[in-house]
């Protein structure tokens, strides 16, 4: 029979580890396992001046160094190992990772969403460099550059009109002629004097180095196979996340999306005593202070159901 632990939890992005820093304080030695991309999605940002306390501010792997020791310091116990499998059917929770069966009075999902990106061999280099995924973090550094954003969708529309603040020129690279965006997030692109469009394509390769960031992007035009190269000075994704709930899917309720659902503004999920926050839960906001506070809440919810026990 394994050790029952008080709390879980699954997945080392700013709401893991902020669960941990709370959940750890309350002495609850939370058992934290980073899974297959430790840090999450922070770990592919360079810069990050949006968290506040770091008027200077530091880059995305640092600034999960430091959240990670946090966590550590107050005795959170960290595991280098992906959960695979859980079984939510009745306390203790039983999770698995790596062949080993861990068993848990609360568990709190913090797994993340990971940006779809078009696996281009230029991505290895120039994520963080150049290319990104969130205009709200790296758009500032694009200031008087020609940006690209690949998507049609609301994400492509809100990241396109936001990046029009710092970039000199946007252009919207879709794989079809027709947007899927709602009709409003459509018409205030559409109007924006500093935004194109290019329709029917898709990005295929991207130049350029760490040091200068990107130079070029190639184009191609899927009903003619034309090639074109364009200069760019930037390259956003905008075609979606997917959240990471793979192993939870048969055990507790998502939407339609694949996310989370969390109840009545707490971080309870369809399960009583199993916790989520973060990205998992939250297609809108996608921030890593969001998801802090979110980690904090469910901390805070597992601590009081673990007390209502009897
Ligand atoms: P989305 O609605 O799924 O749109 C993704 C876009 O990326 C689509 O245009 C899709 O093309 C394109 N795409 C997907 N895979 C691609 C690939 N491999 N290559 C090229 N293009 C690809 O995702 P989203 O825009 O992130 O929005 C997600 C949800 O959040 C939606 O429900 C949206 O309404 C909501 N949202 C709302 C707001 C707002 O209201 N302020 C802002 C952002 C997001 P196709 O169209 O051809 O499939």
């Amino acid at each position: 029979m394994s050790e029952i632990h008080k709390v879980i939890i699954i997945g080392s992005g700013p709401a893991g580890f902020t669960a941990a820093l709370y959940a750890s304080r309350a002495n609850l030695n939370p058992l934290l396992f980073e899974g297959a991309e430790p840090g999450g999605q922070l770990m592919t940002t360079t810069d990050v001046e949006n968290y506040p306390g770091f008027p200077e501010g530091l880059l995305g792997p640092d600034m999960m160094q430091k959240f990670r020791e946090q966590a550590q310091k107050f005795g959170t116990t960290i595991l280098l190992k992906t959960v695979s499998k859980v079984d939510f059917s009745k306390p203790p929770f039983k999770l698995w990772a790596d062949g080993r069966e861990y068993q848990s009075e609360s568990v709190i999902i913090a797994t993340g969403a990971s940006a779809k990106t078009l696996g281009l061999e230029a991505e290895k280099r120039l994520m963080g460099y150049g290319m990104s995924a969130c205009a709200v973090c790296d758009g500032f550094f694009f200031k008087g550059k020609e940006i690209i954003v690949i998507g049609g969708g609301d994400s492509a529309m809100e990241e396109a009109t936001f990046l029009t603040k710092f970039a000199s020129r946007v252009t919207v690279v879709h794989r079809r002629d027709k947007l899927r965006a709602s009709k409003i997030m459509q018409e205030r692109a559409r109007k924006n004097p500093k935004i194109d469009f290019i329709w029917d394509s898709t990005l295929i390769d991207v130049s350029g180095d760490r040091e200068g960031g990107v130079k070029s992007v190639k184009l191609k035009n899927l009903k003619s196979d034309k090639i074109e190269e364009k200069p760019a000075g930037g390259v956003f994704y905008a075609i979606g996340h997917d959240p990471n709930t793979e192993p939870f899917k048969e055990s507790i309720e998502l939407d339609k999306a694949g996310y989370i659902i969390t109840k009545n503004g707490t971080t309870a999920t369809s399960v009583e005593g199993v916790f989520a926050g973060g990205d998992v839960v939250d297609r809108r906001y996608r921030q890593a202070v969001t998801a802090a506070g979110m980690g904090c809440m469910a901390a805070m919810d597992a601590e009081k159901y673990l007390e209502s026990l009897p």
